[in-house]
């Protein structure tokens, strides 16, 4: 790190918008990489050497001119919800908390332009209030940003209707690049793809144009089954029925409802359940419906309660996780698809392989228009190599993984590495831009000597 940047930096930011204490640092430094025992290790010890919180897109370009001329590693930070080490800054350097960018610019029309620093939970409450409300968010809604979402995440509550981030749900992005002088772009179409989940390591995101959905009253609903591949069955014919809207289909198996303390009680003992929000007035359908796969709705929370208790989405999605590790340490997950013509093979092979060392729970959720059968399952942690053999055994059987035991983009199976490297190289020549996150050599991503990827 060169010496006196941080004299300069203070001049540029002043002392309230640069942290240099190391409780800040370390604080800001982390995100929810902890959840897998692989990374944990790794990435324990990794901390900015300074962390800086610009307000606007000027004081932003500056901070960025500035790293960029003393070759500062530049790490982005939202709300620091990723769970895979994404916003760890690997190589020390400056942590940009976007935090303080959280101005939404204009709502209405069916879409939101925002700062990408905006909290999903505030843009939710207020194009609720607007008569809108967002398509997707993740489980974290509450806390994490629209350009950590946009940037670090996938899908989540929603993707059953309108599919993840890749799927026609982010139509426009203003970005910036790593340079002397950071240019901005306005990015759309097909070109988001090198920007959604890019962990930052092709450009900074700093305003956003997302579509919205009518606003609709969401019924939450339990519905039980004796039996898994029943409630998986179930929640593949409530993805395809048009007649239904709905916002979530999460069947999950017994017993792990057991670790969700706070609604532990409104599940039956020993029985499959599927966690719904669908619209208040479909409670006669999807109770014929569930009557059709052998099940019943047993809990319901109505419409006029939704947002004013715990709600079920906060059981699904990486939730799932967060309530099995608050009952017991020593569990991890990963992260499946399931075929979609063969999941319950799939499933029953999985069953008879691992028992209860592995325990299902489904996200049903829309992929290029398609229902598919996304999985968050957990695994009782044993070692890396055994959960390595685990991960092998789901490839053979021709689930796929995307794994969350890596910071590596290119690993993780999600996004588009190739291109994105080739789009890293346009605009983030030193490679600065949160560095060894997307492939794990540094030669590939600081440009000129990469091999194969052209
Ligand atoms: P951060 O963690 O701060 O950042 C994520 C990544 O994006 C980092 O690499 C960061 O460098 C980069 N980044 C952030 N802002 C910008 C920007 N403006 N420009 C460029 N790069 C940027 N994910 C899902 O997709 N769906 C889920 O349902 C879901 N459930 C979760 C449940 C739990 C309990 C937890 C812990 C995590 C879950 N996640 C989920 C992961 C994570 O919460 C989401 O991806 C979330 O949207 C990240 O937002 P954030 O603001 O915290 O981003």
């Amino acid at each position: 790190m060169a010496i006196g940047w941080e004299k300069d930096m203070l001049d540029l930011v002043g002392d309230e918008r640069l942290l240099l204490d190391a409780e800040s640092r370390t604080r800001l430094s982390k995100d929810y990489y902890w959840y897998s025992p692989v990374l944990e290790p790794k990435l324990r010890q990794k901390l900015a050497d300074g962390v800086v919180l610009p307000s606007n897109e000027e004081e932003l370009v500056k901070v960025l001119s500035l790293a960029y001329r003393r070759s500062i590693p530049v790490t982005v930070r939202g709300a620091g919800t990723g769970n895979y080490g994404q916003a760890v800054p690997l190589q020390g350097g400056l942590v940009i908390d976007l935090s303080r960018m959280d101005r939404i610019l204009e709502l209405g029309g069916g879409t939101a332009r925002v700062q990408c620093g905006v909290k999903l939970g505030t843009l939710e409450r207020r194009a609720r209030e607007e008569g809108w409300e967002l398509r997707i968010y993740p489980s974290t809604f509450m806390k994490a940003t629209v350009g950590g979402f946009v940037c670090g995440g996938s899908g989540g509550i929603g993707s059953v209707t309108w599919g993840n981030l890749w799927d026609g749900n982010v139509l426009e992005a203003a970005v910036y690049t790593m340079e002397a002088e950071p240019r901005r772009l306005v990015v759309r179409g097909q070109e988001l793809f090198d920007y959604i989940h890019n962990y930052g390591t092709t450009g900074i995101v700093t305003e956003l144009l997302i579509p919205l959905a009518p606003r609709t009253e969401w019924m939450q609903s339990i519905v039980q089954f004796p039996e898994l591949g029943a409630a998986v069955q179930f929640g593949e014919a409530l993805t395809r029925d048009g007649s239904i809207a709905k916002r979530l289909v999460s069947p999950m198996e017994w017993p792990i409802p057991v670790c969700f303390t706070p609604i532990a009680s409104r599940f039956q003992p020993e029985e499959a359940a599927v966690l719904l929000e669908t619209a208040d007035v479909t409670y006669g359908a999807v109770q014929k419906l569930a009557e059709d796969f052998g099940g019943g709705i047993g809990h319901v929370t109505e419409a006029a309660q939704y947002r004013k208790t715990i709600g079920l989405s906060d059981f699904t999605w990486n939730h799932t996780t967060l309530w099995a590790l608050k009952g017991d340490p020593n569990v991890t997950y990963l992260q499946a698809g399931f075929s979609p013509g063969d999941y319950l093979k799939q499933m029953g092979l999985i069953k008879s392989a691992f028992g209860s060392e592995v325990l299902l729970h489904f996200e049903w959720i829309r992929s290029g228009g398609e229902p598919a059968l996304s999985s968050l399952p957990l695994v009782k942690y044993r070692s890396e190599e055994r959960l390595y053999e685990i991960i092998a055994f789901f490839e053979k059987i021709g689930v796929r993984i995307f794994d969350p035991h890596t910071w590596v983009l290119a690993d993780g199976g999600r996004g588009e590495a190739g291109s994105m490297l080739r789009r890293k190289r346009l605009n983030d020549p030193q490679g600065l831009l949160n560095p060894g996150k997307l492939t794990a050599s540094p030669h590939e991503e600081e440009g000129g000597t990469a091999h194969g990827h052209g």
